[in-house]
C-alpha cells in the first residue's frame, strides 16, 4: 500500500479528468479557432471548462484565460500589469514567502527600477494592516498568495484585498490561488481582488494547465504574442484536452468539497496530535494554517534523509526547506525558523483520497526511522 502524502506538490488525476480529456482527443481533435463543426465542438469545450471555473468562484466564463500552468499565470498577471499600469507608478507589494513563480518577475522587473516591497510575516503570519501600510498612491500592484505551499499557512486575502483597495482604489490585487482554490470557498465577483490564478494539477486534474481569472475590465498586456488567441490575451492554440480534463476536475471536485472540508480536518488533527506525542518533533509553522498541509521538523536530522528512509516504507511526502543548491527555503527563513530546525522540515499534503489512516501510518513509520537514520 503507497500512501501519498504530497498532493501540495500535485495530485492523482480523478477519473473524470482522465476520462474528459481522452475523449477530448479521441472524438474532438478540431482547433477551437477553426470555423468549421469540428473547431465548434472543440470550442465548446473550452468554454464548458470556463464554466465550471466560473461556477466555482462566482464569476463569468468569459473572465477566465488558459494557460501552460500556474507558473505562466503568474508571470502573465505580473508582468501583464506592471506593462499596462507602468505610467501610474512602478511599485509593487508582495510577501517574502511567495512561490518563485511570483518572485522570479518581481526581480526581473526590480531590475529594471520597480520599487518592489517584499512583507516578512509578524508574529507568524500576515494581516491586512501590513498590506494597506505598505500600499502609496503609486504601487499599481499587489501580489500575494492564498496559501503557502511550504508551511500551509493561510493569508487573509479578502481582507488584504479589502485593505488595499481602502488605501488605494486603483492597485490592482492578484492572488496565487494555487493552493486554497476547492479547498477555501472563493466567491471572486464579490471580492476586490482583479486578478487569480490556478493550477489544474492541484486540484485532480494534469499537468501543464493553468488558469488566470481577470475581472471584467482589468488591463493586461499580453506577454506571448502569435496568432491572438483568448481575445488576443494569451496567444497559441488552446490545448483542448488538458483544459477540458481541468473543466471536469473542478466540477467534480467541487461536488466533493463539502465531504473533503471535513476528511481534511480530520486528517489534520490527527496528524497533529500524533506528531506532538513523538519526541524530538517539532510542529513548524505558528501562525493559521490550512487542514490540507502539515509541516513538521526533527531538528538535528536531514529532511532528505528522513523523506527516502519513509519512500522505502511506501510514504511520500516532501522535504519542507525545498533546499536549492544547500541554501535555505526562503519561507522558513522569512517565517524565522532556525537552520536547524529548516534543514530537519519535512511536509505533508492531503487531498480528498487520502486514506482515514494516514496520519496513524505516517507516525508509526516515523518513530522506526527517527530511531535508525543517521542523527547529525
Ligand atoms: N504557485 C504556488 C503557490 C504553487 O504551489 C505552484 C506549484 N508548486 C505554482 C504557483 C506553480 O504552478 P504550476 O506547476 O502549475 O506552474
Amino acid at each position: 500500500m503507497v500512501y501519498y502524502l504530497d498532493n501540495c506538490a500535485t495530485t492523482k488525476p480523478l477519473p473524470e479528468a482522465v476520462a474528459a480529456c481522452l475523449s477530448a482527443m479521441e472524438n474532438h481533435y478540431g482547433n477551437p479557432s477553426s470555423l468549421h463543426g469540428m473547431g465548434l465542438e472543440a470550442e465548446r469545450l473550452v468554454r464548458s471548462a470556463q464554466t465550471a471555473l466560473a461556477a466555482a468562484t462566482l464569476t463569468k466564463p468569459g473572465e477566465w484565460l488558459f494557460t501552460s500552468g500556474a507558473t505562466e499565470a503568474n508571470n502573465l498577471a505580473i508582468l501583464g500589469t506592471a506593462a499596462a499600469l507602468h505610467r501610474q507608478g512602478r511599485r509593487i507589494v508582495t510577501t517574502a514567502i511567495e512561490h518563485p513563480s511570483v518572485l522570479e518577475p518581481l526581480w526581473l522587473l526590480e531590475s529594471q527600477g520597480w520599487d518592489i516591497v517584499r512583507l516578512k510575516p509578524e508574529n507568524g503570519g500576515y494581516t491586512p494592516m501590513q498590506f494597506a501600510e505598505a500600499v502609496d498612491e503609486k504601487t499599481v500592484l499587489c501580489t500575494c498568495m492564498q496559501v503557502n505551499n511550504e508551511t500551509g499557512l493561510i493569508l487573509p486575502v479578502e481582507e488584504i484585498a479589502a485593505a488595499v483597495k481602502r488605501k488605494n482604489p486603483q492597485t490592482r490585487v492578484h492572488v496565487d490561488g494555487v493552493q486554497g482554490f476547492l479547498r477555501q470557498n472563493i466567491r471572486l465577483s464579490r471580492l476586490p481582488i482583479d486578478l487569480y490564478t490556478v493550477s489544474g494539477h492541484k486540484v485532480c486534474a494534469p499537468k501543464g494547465v493553468g488558469a488566470l481569472y481577470r475581472k471584467t475590465g482589468v488591463r493586461l498586456v499580453p506577454q506571448l504574442l502569435g496568432g491572438g488567441q483568448q481575445e488576443g490575451i494569451r496567444s497559441g492554440t488552446e490545448s483542448v484536452p488538458l483544459i477540458a480534463a481541468f473543466g471536469a476536475a473542478v466540477t467534480a471536485l467541487q461536488g466533493k468539497m463539502a465531504e473533503q472540508t471535513a476528511h481534511l480536518h480530520r486528517l489534520k488533527t490527527e496528524t497533529c496530535q500524533l506528531l506532538s506525542e513523538i519526541e524530538g518533533i517539532v510542529l513548524t509553522p505558528s501562525g493559521p494554517t490550512a487542514d490540507w498541509v502539515c509541516s513538521f521538523s526533527a531538528p538535528g536530522y536531514r529532511s532528505e534523509v528522513l523523506l527516502h528512509a519513509l519512500e522505502r516504507k511506501g510514504i511520500y511526502l516532501s522535504s519542507g526547506s525545498a533546499c536549492k543548491k544547500g541554501k535555505q527555503s526562503h519561507v522558513l527563513e522569512a517565517m524565522g525558523i532556525d537552520r536547524k530546525t529548516a534543514d530537519g522540515t519535512l511536509r505533508v499534503s492531503f487531498c480528498h483520497d487520502t486514506p482515514a489512516d494516514a496520519p496513524r501510518v505516517l507516525c508509526e513509520a516515523l518513530r522506526q526511522c527517527l530511531a535508525t537514520v543517521a542523527h547529525r
